[in-house]
């Protein structure tokens, strides 16, 4: 009844990416990475595959691989979808940089996921750590080495990159022997991200956006400065096309050529969030809309600040480290 056919994008090496994907991050407590609780978002994928999604990020450090795979085998093996219509993007975690443990973390992810590739295998962070959290010598290019192993292997048909800032990935694509076909950072109003999306584009990459929905949301289970959903400028640009806010914010994402990666666990926001490919902004709506932006960032992991490929400016007090207590 609610079905979204959902447009594709080309990448640089020929194959197309679904213009939206679902964010599968449950988020971080005290205890680490939040977990999927009785197949939670197993579940949520079977819906989200049923509604028009096609296309599931995730990550090595967020643990949903595998139940993402799990829906994904039920809905091919139910002949809903084929495994060519499906695209899985996952990241490689920053303690398994070295060349050869590139290929075996993808084994890993091949092996939770019960899928023989991925679509798309992202290097997570420019920043190579130890086993212990503690920080590892070895280069983003040595790492790419590895991305470029695991493509040639077969195992991940497309390669990128994410949370590079413009000089590390202008060093990968000079350095490397394959380009990067996808860059993912944060993109909501408050980074717009104009010179990081531009330069990505000119160079032929497709850029991801992250947390689309900055100030929108609570993040953190705490609300920030920045627009709402009661923002006055979105509220009457969302009455204008009888949508909602949230859906003016990922129709802007869409607009300024990004691929939104909204994380819901809800179904009635799995239709909102993917509802947003029969209108379009006009050029001054987007450049409204660009006006909120203060160059905040919500992932801003200040504890690596001193790592010298950290891709972010530094902050005067860096927050404590969690994945070292
Ligand atoms: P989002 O901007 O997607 O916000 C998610 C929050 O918004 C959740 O609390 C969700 O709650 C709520 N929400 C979703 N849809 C709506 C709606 N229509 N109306 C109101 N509230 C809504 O933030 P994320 O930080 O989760 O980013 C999305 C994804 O991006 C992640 O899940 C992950 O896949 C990726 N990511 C990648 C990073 C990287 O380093 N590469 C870093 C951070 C994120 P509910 O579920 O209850 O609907």
């Amino acid at each position: 009844s609610s079905f979204v056919d959902v447009p594709k994008i080309k990448m640089l090496d020929g194959r197309e990416m679904p213009g939206i994907g679902l964010g599968t991050y449950l988020g971080f407590d005290k205890n680490g990475v939040v977990k999927s609780i009785d197949k939670q978002l197993r579940d949520v994928v079977l819906d989200a595959i049923d509604i028009g999604y096609r296309h599931f990020d995730t990550a090595s450090i967020y643990d949903t691989e595998a139940e993402i795979g799990e829906a994904i085998r039920m809905k091919i093996d139910e002949g809903v979808v084929k495994r060519e219509d499906v695209f899985i993007t996952t990241k490689l975690w920053n303690t398994q940089h070295r060349r050869e443990e590139v290929v075996t973390a993808m084994r890993e992810v091949l092996n939770k996921t019960g899928l023989n590739y991925v679509d798309l295998f992202l290097i997570h962070w420019p920043i190579g750590l130890n086993a212990d959290y503690s920080y590892s010598d070895v280069d983003y290019l040595e790492t790419w080495r590895g991305m470029e192993d695991v493509q040639r292997l077969g195992l991940a048909k497309s390669i990128g990159v994410s949370n590079f800032n413009k000089e590390q990935l202008q060093r990968v694509i000079n350095e490397g022997t394959v380009k990067p076909v996808a860059l993912q950072i944060e993109v909501h109003p408050q980074i717009i991200q104009k010179d990081l999306i531009s330069f990505a584009r000119s160079q032929g990459l497709v850029v991801l956006g992250y947390s689309p929905f900055g100030s929108l949301v609570m993040r953190y289970g705490m609300r920030f400065p920045g627009p709402r959903m009661d923002d006055p400028a979105l509220v009457s640009i969302a009455e204008k096309y009888g949508k909602t806010p949230a859906q003016v914010v990922l129709r802007w994402v869409v607009d300024r050529h990004v691929v939104p990666l909204p994380k819901t666990v809800n179904h009635k926001r799995l239709v909102e969030n993917i509802s947003i490919f029969d209108f379009k902004l006009t050029d001054e709506e987007i450049e409204r809309i660009n006006q909120f932006n203060s160059n905040t960032r919500y992932t801003m992991p200040s504890f690596w600040q001193t790592h010298q490929h950290y891709p972010f400016e530094k902050v005067a007090k860096p927050i404590p480290d969690p994945f070292r207590g």
